[in-house]
């Protein structure tokens, strides 16, 4: 087992192949991690689907350098045959970067948090207001017409807190 896969579990690679390719990816990604080193046909062939599908989500995953390739001839025909892998310390590290930026915009989230009052009318589906802005709609919520009462976000930046610290021990 690669080592990555200990720091980053499977589910969180398959995810990321996800995001970028959908769900063809996510069963072409799983078929190389345990056949590397398959041509488009064969690996058409095995998924049942068009071989120009593959490719196209190929191209998709290895603009993200998420796959990579060796390329052979073949014998009879002496056309170049793509042999395909998924680039596995490419995935990890795509997936540190993707962490890094939640890191950072958790933070920018808390900071807001704790710099700001908030002021809420209860209702589900409305949003929060800062002061400034709940002084300027006088209190009420344009939306719902109920008061804006002072919301305590203590809660949640205690979550944002706890889910910074998890996040960046794993990066
Ligand atoms: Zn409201």
């Amino acid at each position: 087992m690669p080592d990555f896969l200990l720091i980053v579990d499977e589910d969180a690679v398959l995810e990321v192949m996800r995001l970028v390719g959908g769900e063809d990816a996510v069963n072409i990604v799983k078929f190389l991690m345990k056949n590397p080193s398959k041509s488009d046909e064969e690996i058409a062939s095995a998924l049942g689907m068009n071989v120009k599908d593959v490719r196209r989500i190929l191209h998709k995953l290895i603009d993200y350098s998420l796959l990579t390739y060796d390329v052979a001839k073949d014998k009879d025909t002496g056309h170049r045959i793509f042999r395909w892998r998924v680039q596995q310390d490419q995935v990890l590290g795509y997936i540190k970067t993707q962490i890094r930026r939640m890191v950072e915009r958790l933070k920018a989230k808390l900071e807001y948090e704790q710099s700001h009052q908030f002021y809420y009318c209860g209702t589900k589906g409305c949003r929060k207001y800062t002061f400034e802005e709940a002084v300027d709609k006088l209190f009420r919520c344009p939306v719902c017409g109920n008061m804006l009462n002072y919301y305590d976000n203590s809660k949640l930046i205690e979550a944002l807190k706890q889910k910074l610290q998890v996040l960046e021990k794993s990066i």
